[in-house]
């Protein structure tokens, strides 16, 4: 489509908007990407794809959910990236650049982390090819992610805590980007999203994009058709772009990045909050981390914190070629609360046996809440599985009322105390 993998410009969006002194190690990497990723220049590509067999477990089933297509008369598959070693479509990125890193001859690789996610990815895929890994997390993150903090340790990586401003994610990428600045020559940092300069939001998806590959391919085999839709949640839009890029060019496929709406599309504008992460629906144009993008901003151009009860999609920016194709109208941005995720959370794992992520949930509660909108056939991106969230669940879950929540009783009958007791259905 109208994207220009040669600047790293989608429409008016994207770029490299960085200090000098990170231009060398940029201009590197375009160049190992052009080489290794786009010329499969040494087998990369083949290397790449065998480690994703292997290591990862591809290719993944499109599995037809039958409850969700019985109850919305529509029918609905899953594509089920919560299959992936490490549990979300994460590792499909991390091993692609720690290989890629390997290639150009690197041997240090930093990352950033908010939710844990993509920092536990990354210590897999470095524990996995034998790279010393060190990975920047501020330090309200480690505090309320711990489970991922210990897979990250016992990945063998070191965590930096991040101290400054909130201790978040925005703060981590700032840290990182300067270690990376410091230490050019022998590091490379693994960027978590489809975001950041050129080149990382092409090859961020160039690596995601095997799930829609496959899709398309299992879609047609299985459905005898393309789908009418392809839903996927979006937080910086690596899983959406990844579930997106191979149905690109066929028009008559509905794209639906859906964001998360937290608990309300109304910013508080003196506190510089917004209280969503809905940088498609409701952000504008700005430049953060290295691109111009769709941003949660204030008037004054300062960045908004966001908010979501999904870790994963609480970020303020979205990817540039995401934005693009949002203002292309070939992707349609929507978004659903913290309340409806919940349910939706709730109603996929009791209906189908799946426990999503949070944020995957985003994208069945989209589809809840509007099941004409998505045709005969429709494609939903699990993005990951909710291990990571149970305790956030059973928490959010006790402060709502919500008809779909699981009786938690269990635990006052053994005097264990209530995780959040709440009376469930009947
Ligand atoms: C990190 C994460 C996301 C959000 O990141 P994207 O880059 O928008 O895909 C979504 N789902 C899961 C399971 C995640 O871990």
């Amino acid at each position: 489509m109208s994207t220009d993998d040669t600047d790293g410009s989608f429409g008016q969006y994207g770029g490299q908007y960085v200090p000098e002194v990170l231009m060398p190690a940029i201009e590197e990497l375009e160049d190992a990407y052009q080489r290794y990723v786009l010329d499969n220049e040494d087998g990369f590509m083949d290397e790449f794809r065998r480690r994703l067999a292997d290591f990862g477990g591809r290719p993944l089933p499109l599995q037809r959910a039958d409850r969700l297509s019985e109850r919305y008369d529509t029918e609905v598959y899953l594509k089920r990236e919560d299959l992936l070693h490490g549990g979300a479509h994460k590792l499909n990125n991390a091993l692609g650049q720690v290989l890629l890193a390997k290639y150009m001859g690197k041997d240090r690789i930093i990352a950033e982390t908010g939710a844990g996610q993509h920092g536990t990815a990354t210590a897999m895929a470095a524990a996995h090819l034998d790279m010393p890994c060190e990975i920047y997390m501020g330090e309200t993150d480690i505090a309320r992610q711990r489970p991922n903090v210990f897979r990250m340790k016992i990945n063998g990586a070191d965590v930096n805590p991040v101290t400054v401003g909130r201790g978040t994610l925005k703060e981590a990428i700032s840290e990182t980007m300067r270690d990376w600045a410091t230490n050019v020559e022998d590091t490379h940092y693994v960027i978590g999203s489809v975001v950041g300069p050129h080149p990382f939001p092409a090859m961020v998806r160039d690596f995601q994009s095997v799930i829609s590959e496959e899709a398309r391919e299992q879609i047609q085999e299985k459905a005898g058709r393309l789908p009418d839709s392809v839903l996927a949640c979006a937080g910086g839009g690596s899983n959406t772009m990844g579930a997106f890029a191979h149905f690109v060019d066929d028009e008559a496929v509905d794209l639906v990045a859906v964001e998360a709406g937290g608990s309300s599309l109304t910013v508080d504008e003196e506190n510089g909050v917004a209280p969503n992460s809905a940088s498609l629906s409701t952000g504008n144009e700005g430049v953060l981390h290295g691109a111009r993008t769709k941003l949660l901003q204030d008037g004054d151009g300062q960045i908004m914190e966001s908010h979501s009860v999904s870790a994963g999609l609480d970020y303020s920016g979205v990817g540039p070629e995401l934005a693009h194709l949002v203002d292309e109208d070939r992707v349609t941005p929507v978004n659903v609360g913290d309340d409806a995720a919940l349910e939706a959370f709730h109603r996929l794992s009791q209906d189908e046996g799946i426990i999503p992520a949070l944020e995957t949930a985003h994208a069945f509660a989209f589809l809840e809440e509007n099941p004409e909108k998505v045709g005969e056939v429709t494609i939903v991106n699990v993005s990951g599985r909710g291990d990571k969230d149970l305790e956030t669940v059973i928490e959010e879950t006790a402060k709502r009322d919500l008809d779909i929540a699981p009786d938690m009783s269990v635990f006052e009958q053994v005097g264990a105390g209530a995780l959040g007791g709440q009376g469930g259905h009947e």
